[in-house]
Order: structure tokens, then C-alpha cells, then sequence
């Protein structure tokens, strides 16, 4: 607890936020891709505490938000079949498909469970030989390992009644999609920590000198947050386009090889798309054709499901840091956590969600 407590110390963030201001010299817009990060610069109000010159933008980095709705939607229709156990972490569960999210299929009789690893969906398929058991495998590099492991476990084990239902996305392309927009604002990224503890920081470097901007990889506690500002803000001032580590005590360059040796035994890269975005070349990955039985959407009948985004939501400008919550028409009024119209509503990581719970604006 020692340990949490230093980087929640109030003398050293302030100490930090004073060197922010001592730095800056002119306006900066920096961009945290990831909604765990997004939600904690809300909640610990950095926006009231730095300076005006920096401006902060949310990424599209809540793995909830961008999972696209059809998929929910062929989720759902899985989830209703007579012979099917449907696995899920929680969060996905109040997610609303086009008409009816995961939680009233359950309520109407359907047998969906939340576990709180992909491992224990397995287990509940060994122990139901006569159910087909779904796993929702969404998430970005950081639930990769996982949801693999359960695959190659599952091959190992000869399980025909095991499958997942995929939505794996990667980081770096959509930094890549977001800085290649001619209407790009972002001039500096907060990387995300938990996912370079994995994949470690080295694909940045080719991002950092193409794009010619520093990416300061960050961590979650508040003063990491600090310190991945003033990083990312000195770096500006200097006109340093470098990456930098600024948490290195979860991250080194390479990640946990480990990790990436099984996420390469059982995923290949492909085109994925993002929910409010659209799709992002190489962006995510698949299941490899010697993993195709476990693979839900070729086991299930549900490929012809295609849904439409509401119109009026800008979740896609929102999570490329071209638009804030409160310059959508819906948001707080027609969208609410209670009733999420789009991509950054649906979670709390999401950033109309931070907003509103917040109360930014
Ligand atoms: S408030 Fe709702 S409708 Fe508006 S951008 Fe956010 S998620 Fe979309």
C-alpha cells in the first residue's frame, strides 16, 4: 500500500503540476489513448489543474467503446440459442445491442455468465460436454494473451464445444489513422502503460519519427499522469520527437516476449473495425485458420449481421481528439450512461461517459 500510496502523493503531484507550468510556453494538445487513463484525469481533475495551454483529447483506447455494435449484436444472437452457455467479463454485459443488450437476454432465460477470465470459460466447457461455450473476447493488446491461451488450451484439450467471439485491436495502427487525418490535432501521446507492459514501447519509434512527435509512455496513478505530461510537455518545448518511458517500472522496450509468443501461436493480424470509426488497416487480430473451430462467428450462423451507428452521435470525432462530449446534441440529454447512444457512452472508460460522470462542461 506504501507503494500505491507514492504515486498518489499529493506533494509530489503538485510538485509536478508546478514544473508543467514552469515548462510551457505556448498551447499543446496531447492526446492519452487510453479510457482507463481518460477516466482517472477526470476523476483526479487535471483539466482544472493544468495549465490552459495544455489541452488534453481522449483517444479510442476503451476496448467497451470500440467493439463494434454489430458485433454486440451477433453476441446477443449467439447468447439466445437453446444449447449455448454465453461468457462475458461484466462490463460488456449492459452494453445495448441494437434492441436489447446481454443482461435481458439473461433475464429472459438465456444462460449468460460473467467470469473474469477466459480460463474460466474453459472450465465451464469441460464441465458442460453438451454446451456450446461462447467467450466474448474483446479488448486491445492487454487481453490478447489471454483470450489466446484460452484457444490454445482448448486445442490442446480437443474441446469441441469451446469457441470465441473475437474483437482484438491493436494501439498503434489507429495512433497511425488518428496522426494521418489532415485534420489531426494531436501533437503529443500518452501511451498506455498496461498495454507497453505487454507489446513494450519499440513499434512507437517508427511513429515518432514518421509523424515527428514525442510518445511518452504512461502509467494510471496520478502522479504517473503528472509526470507523462510534464514528459510529453518538455518533450514539445524541446522539440524532441522521441519516446520516452516515464513508467518504467511496468514497461521496458521489448514488453513480455512471453505474451507475444502467444498471442503470434494463435492470432494473425487483419483489418478490424472500430466502432465510430470505421476500419483501421491491420488494426486487429484474427484467429488463424488452424483455429478456425474456435472461432464463434464461423461456428454460429451469424455473419449476415450488419448494424448502423445513430446518426447523430460523433463518438468516431470524439475518440480521434477532434470533438468533446459536450459539443454532441445528445450528450447528457437524448445519451446518458443510462441510455448510451454511442461508442463513448457505453462504458464508463468511455469518454462521453467521463465527462458526464465528471461533470466537465
Ligand atoms: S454523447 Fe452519446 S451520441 Fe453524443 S458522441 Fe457521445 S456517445 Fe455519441
Amino acid at each position: 500500500m506504501a507503494f500505491a500510496d507514492t504515486y498518489r502523493d499529493p506533494q509530489l503531484i503538485k510538485q509536478t503540476l508546478q514544473a508543467i507550468h514552469e515548462n510551457i510556453t505556448q498551447p499543446w494538445v496531447i492526446m492519452e489513448i487510453c479510457g482507463g487513463q481518460t477516466h482517472a484525469l477526470m476523476e483526479h481533475g487535471f483539466d482544472d489543474v493544468l495549465p490552459k495551454e495544455v489541452e488534453l483529447v481522449h483517444g479510442p483506447g476503451c476496448p467497451v467503446c470500440v467493439t463494434p455494435l454489430e458485433l454486440i449484436d451477433k453476441g446477443i444472437a449467439i447468447a439466445q440459442q437453446e444449447d449455448v452457455i454465453f461468457t462475458s467479463y461484466g462490463d460488456m454485459l449492459r452494453v445495448p445491442g441494437s434492441d436489447k443488450d446481454l443482461f435481458s437476454v439473461r433475464a429472459a432465460g438465456g444462460k449468460v455468465k460473467v467470469v473474469y477470465s477466459p480460463i474460466e470459460a474453459l472450465q465451464i466447457a469441460r464441465q458442460n460436454p453438451d454446451k456450446q461455450v461462447v467467450f466474448f473476447a474483446i479488448g486491445f493488446e492487454t487481453t490478447a494473451p489471454a483470450n489466446a491461451m484460452s484457444a490454445l488450451k482448448a486445442k490442446e484439450l480437443g474441446l469441441k464445444n469451446f469457441s470465441l467471439l473475437v474483437s482484438q485491436v491493436r494501439v498503434p495502427p489507429a495512433i497511425r489513422t488518428i496522426l494521418s487525418d489532415p485534420q489531426n490535432r494531436v501533437q503529443g501521446f500518452l501511451a498506455a502503460g498496461h498495454v507497453c507492459s505487454v507489446m513494450g514501447y519499440h513499434e512507437y519509434f517508427s511513429i515518432a519519427e514518421e509523424f515527428k512527435l514525442p510518445i511518452v509512455v504512461t502509467g494510471f496513478e496520478p502522479f504517473d499522469l503528472a509526470v507523462g505530461i510534464l514528459e510529453t510537455v518538455k518533450a514539445l518545448e524541446e522539440k524532441n520527437n522521441s519516446v520516452i518511458n516515464a513508467y518504467p517500472r511496468g514497461v521496458s522496450e521489448r514488453g513480455n516476449t512471453s505474451a507475444q509468443d502467444i498471442i503470434s501461436r494463435v492470432y494473425e493480424p487483419c483489418d478490424m473495425k472500430w466502432r465510430g470509426i470505421g476500419v483501421i488497416p491491420d488494426s486487429g487480430w484474427k484467429l488463424k485458420p488452424e483455429y478456425a473451430d474456435f472461432d464463434a462467428e464461423k461456428k454460429f450462423d451469424v455473419a449476415q449481421i450488419n448494424t448502423q451507428e445513430p446518426d447523430i452521435c460523433i463518438s468516431g470525432l470524439i475518440l480521434q481528439g477532434r470533438k468533446k462530449p459536450y459539443e454532441c446534441p445528445a450528450f447528457g440529454t437524448l445519451c446518458t450512461p443510462q441510455n448510451p447512444l454511442g461508442a463513448t457512452m457505453v462504458s464508463s472508460e468511455g469518454t462521453c461517459a467521463a465527462y458526464y460522470r465528471y461533470h466537465r462542461k
